[in-house]
């Protein structure tokens, strides 16, 4: 499931026009979310280089899930890596010999990069900017520094450059679609998450949700560090794991789910 450049911004011309048309609500969220207007249409994150010249891509991708008929899924873990919880995801993967995706937040890496050391070849290590700003309200110049910075610092301390970004609250604008594919990053969502906050009382949930939720070609969302109520998806790894295992599904990385290099 990838979209070309044209397609996004085909789709942004549809949500722009029914900007034009608000409802009280999207007026509500729209006041609560106001900020400093950027360089370019008073707000929004215009996919456009400031300077105008052409992008330097000619288009770029975004995923949400595989296109697989196979019970296969990757499992996503965001904002590490973090001496907190990681160390423990990476111990249940290894319980399972499952791998997976870590998108990385490049300041921790720069502090803590030492934790992913044995993880190259077996798991995939993506790029969740420097230090997870909105990048729905930054400009292009804001974005592409985050991305490089972060793609930098992998490189340097791992030896290889990421080829996944996945956006912080996956808030997305023109600039950073625009950066990503700049970079040579094919831009990750997910199609289920891990809903850690509705489950803090009552932890089987979570595995239920994530088991049900699953299907052929998903890209699971979870997070290796956070506050307190997304322990219960690290509490509860290994028994979503031996869920899914149970419904016939295995697991692989974001780029081979997806057909990616
Ligand atoms: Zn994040």
């Amino acid at each position: 499931m990838s979209l070309s450049r044209r397609d996004i911004l085909a789709g942004m011309g549809a949500s722009a026009v029914g900007a034009l048309a608000m409802t009280s609500t999207e007026k509500a969220y729209a006041a609560a979310h106001s900020t400093v207007p950027l360089q370019f249409y008073g707000g929004f994150a215009s996919g456009l280089r400031p300077d105008q010249s052409p992008p330097s891509a000619a288009g770029g991708s975004v995923v949400w899930s595989g296109l697989t008929g196979k019970r296969q899924v990757a499992l996503t873990f965001d904002d590490g890596p973090m001496p907190d919880w990681t160390p423990r995801v990476l111990k249940a993967l290894a319980r399972h010999d499952v791998p997976a995706t870590f998108f990385l937040k490049g300041i921790n890496v720069l502090r803590y990069g030492t934790i992913h050391r044995g993880s190259v070849g077996t798991h995939e290590l993506g790029n969740h900017t420097w230090n997870h700003p909105d990048l729905a309200r930054l400009d292009y110049l804001g974005c592409t520094d985050q991305l490089a910075r972060t793609s930098a610092i992998i490189a340097q301390v791992y030896g290889t450059r990421p080829t996944l970004f996945r956006p912080p609250y996956g808030h997305l604008a023109g600039s950073s679609l625009l950066a990503a594919a700049e970079q040579k990053l094919t831009t990750v969502l997910w199609n289920v998450q891990m809903n850690e906050s509705r489950f803090t009382d009552k932890p089987a949930g979570i595995v239920a949700s994530v088991g049900n939720a699953a299907q052929p070609g998903s890209i699971i969302l979870g997070h290796d560090t956070g506050p307190r109520d997304r322990l219960v998806t690290i509490d509860n790894l290994d028994a979503i794991i031996t869920r899914l295992k149970a419904d016939g599904f295995t697991f692989t990385t974001v780029s081979k789910l997806c057909g990616l290099r």
